[in-house]
């Protein structure tokens, strides 16, 4: 049988661990990416990667990470998928290692591990403070040694635009467009994964990369019927630098290290402790306020960070924020210089932004949009579902559409823990490859001996669409109507909401939709037209918008990344669903509610006041089914 072939759209790390799997597995893998493979937004990772460890004495166990990652996603997560995750972890960072990562050690030759957000534990592997651009560049390597086998084809500057199915509705490529020449082509094979990381830049200024429109898997949505889950868990980062054009990330590594986050105290004021609810004084007058550390002493300034995020929301609303502005201090200041050079890398990045030398002076901060918690529906078998081997974990509801990384929902539940998101990324990334060649195996047949005219169809209502765009001439600006939308999703749809301002969101959305239709290009050029691509993706964005506002609006409850004004507890009766979210062309999208696997930890309220180790027991859990063969790194 002739090599079956994959397109995988998206070159950061899920694409490039999927991209790599498939070629290990024989196939053959276009690789389509909107900018080059090395500049995904992977590249910007900078904390660390989790994975359980002997070597650090803390008597840590693959059940206390899966237990952590659950809890943290306020139990909301699938539970089969995480464990498997955890189980795969210390195999992962092996695989990484031998491929030649460059992570920190320790004097004893062992890899240095810090401690991350809503955990006791120092899991977190990493490089210094560029993680993410240290796994890309090892994974990159991996795939250029299968494109020197003439196994993958690299399409850089290529954007996704559509899905191709045949008659039978199965996957059969994809039509992309050249974003110089705005060219229209056509990528027949014989399943697509997709890649194609987060969404940050719905809320106009996030911490993601410009690229992060999520424009991709919404066109998915709109275009094929795509289903996307939990979109409405937006996470919130506790720290980052504001900025005109954007936000740029302060890692939780800084914290992991000693960072701590305080404000100026102020005994005449009271608030209320976001812990318990009850009122106490502000710290005192004229000393260091060290809030978190006051309001959660079990984990301090380690706390999960949606709970970090509003605390620090508490505290500014309480009037308390540096120079009566929307910031506190996140201070390095007092570490040691050998520890302050682990974080050097965003160090570097503050005093190139501010002008100030975070070494010295502490740094100034903000909760900033930061990952999507939700995303593209996957199917996610348990290892003992009597249907087990004719369903496909990573695949979406559409036959032979896998999808892997931030763009899809799975493994982080209502909020994600630091440096899970680049574990999730490899690991689904990896088994997305996996079955995607066992789903190419179990078809029997050729997906394209049934797409007559599919691809001719799907080129020419692309066409329409640029063609319409071209041809619009109305007074509205699709940057500013974009600025419009950031700003009502930061300001209704983020840390803050109520069924009220949700409400409101939704009527302002319906109206950016209607105007969208009256957009007219400045730029009508047929070269790298940045204006038409916008505007192009504009319309996947809108329809993205309103999901996850329904979806917010629907849920009644308060639960990880998701607190409702009116409806503070988490309500596990009612809501211990997944939301399901389908798309109706000029409707609200349609919401369903899938039950959560809760097989191995029962929910509890999380509690991060206390630091409490104990031992987790997990009774039947699954048998280790590894991912990571040797043959990942070349053996
Ligand atoms: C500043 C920052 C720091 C972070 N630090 C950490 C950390 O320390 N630890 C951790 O675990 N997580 C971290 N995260 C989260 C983590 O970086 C991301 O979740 C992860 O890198 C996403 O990887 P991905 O492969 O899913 O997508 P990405 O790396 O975003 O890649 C998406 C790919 O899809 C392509 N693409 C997108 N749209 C299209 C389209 N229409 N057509 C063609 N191609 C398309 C892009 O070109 C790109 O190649 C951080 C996030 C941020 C914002």
């Amino acid at each position: 049988m002739a090599r079956q072939t994959v397109t995988v759209v998206g070159g950061g790390l899920a694409g490039l661990s999927a991209t790599m799997k498939l070629a290990e597995l024989g196939c053959k893998v276009n690789l389509v990416s909107v900018v080059p493979v090395k500049r995904s937004h992977s590249v910007c990772a900078q904390g660390g990667i989790n994975s359980v460890s002997d070597m650090t004495g803390e008597d840590d166990s693959i059940e206390l990470h899966a237990y952590d990652t659950i809890r943290g996603g306020d139990f909301l997560a699938d539970q089969p998928p995480v464990y498997e995750m955890c189980y795969n972890a210390p195999y992962i960072l092996k695989m990484l290692d031998h491929i030649g990562v460059p992570f920190n050690r320790t004097a004893s030759g062992n890899l240095d591990r810090r401690r991350f957000g809503g955990t006791l534990y120092n899991r977190t592997a990493f490089c210094g403070a560029s993680t993410g651009q240290q796994l890309l560049y090892g994974l990159d390597e991996q795939v250029r040694r299968a494109e020197a086998k003439g196994l993958v084809q690299k399409y850089e500057n290529h954007e996704f635009m559509r899905v191709v199915q045949n008659q039978d509705g199965e996957a059969c490529g994809i039509v992309m467009m050249d974003i110089y020449t705005l060219d229209l082509t056509v990528l027949k094979s014989d399943a697509v994964i997709f890649a194609t990381g987060g969404n940050g830049i719905i809320f106009g200024k996030s911490t993601n990369s410009m690229h992060n429109t999520g424009a991709a898997a919404a066109r998915l949505f709109v275009q094929s019927g795509a289903l996307l889950a939990n979109s409405e868990f937006i996470q919130v980062h506790p720290t980052a630098i504001p900025g005109k054009d954007k936000y740029r990330l302060m890692s939780e590594s800084a914290r992991g290290e000693g960072g701590r986050v305080w404000v100026w105290g102020n005994s005449a004021k009271r608030m209320k402790n976001p812990a318990d609810g009850e009122l106490i004084t502000c710290g005192v007058t004229g000393e260091k306020w060290f809030f978190l550390e006051a309001f959660y002493p079990g984990y301090g300034n380690l706390v999960a960070r949606d709970v970090a995020s509003r605390a620090i929301l508490a505290v500014t609303d309480a009037g308390l924020g540096v120079d009566g502005k929307d910031q506190v201090y996140l201070d390095v200041t007092h570490l040691e210089p050998k520890t302050q050079d682990k974080l050097e890398a965003i160090l570097d990045i503050y005093q190139k932004y501010t002008g100030e030398d975070p070494r010295i002076v502490p740094m100034k901060i903000f909760p900033a949009v930061h990952y999507t918690m939700g995303g593209l529906y996957i199917d996610w078998p348990a290892y003992d579902a009597e249907d087990r081997l004719s369903r496909f974990r990573q695949m979406t509801n559409i036959k032979g559409v896998f999808a892997a990384g931030e763009c899809e929902y799975q493994y982080h539940g209502a909020n994600r823990l630091g440096a899970n998101s680049l574990l999730s990324c490899i690991y689904g990334g990896l088994v997305a490859g996996a079955e995607c060649e066992r789903y190419m195996q179990s078809l029997g047949k050729d997906v394209l001996s049934g797409s007559d005219g599919a691809f001719e169809e799907a080129q020419a209502k692309e066409l329409a669409f640029k063609q319409d765009l071209f041809s619009r001439g109305g007074e509205e600006n699709v940057h500013l109507l974009h600025e419009e939308l950031g700003k009502v999703m930061i300001d209704k749809v983020t840390v803050r909401r109520s069924n009220s301002g949700l409400d409101e969101a939704l009527q302002k959305l319906y109206q950016i939709r209607e105007r969208y239709k009256h957009i007219g290009l400045s730029d009508k050029g047929n070269y790298v037209n940045q204006t038409y691509i916008f505007a192009n993706q504009f319309k996947y964005i809108i329809e993205n918008a309103i999901a996850i506002a329904k979806a917010a609006r629907c849920r009644d409850e308060s639960r990880g990344a998701h607190a409702k004004e009116g409806f503070e507890d988490r309500d596990d009766e009612n809501w211990l669903k997944t939301s399901i979210i389908r798309y109706q062309k000029d409707l609200d999208p349609h919401i369903s509610y899938n039950s959560v696997d809760t097989r191995y930890f029962k929910p509890v309220k999380r509690d991060y006041t206390k630091a409490v180790k104990k031992k987790i027991q997990v009774e039947n859990p699954p048998a280790y089914v590894p991912i990571v063969t040797s043959r990942d790194y070349g053996r």
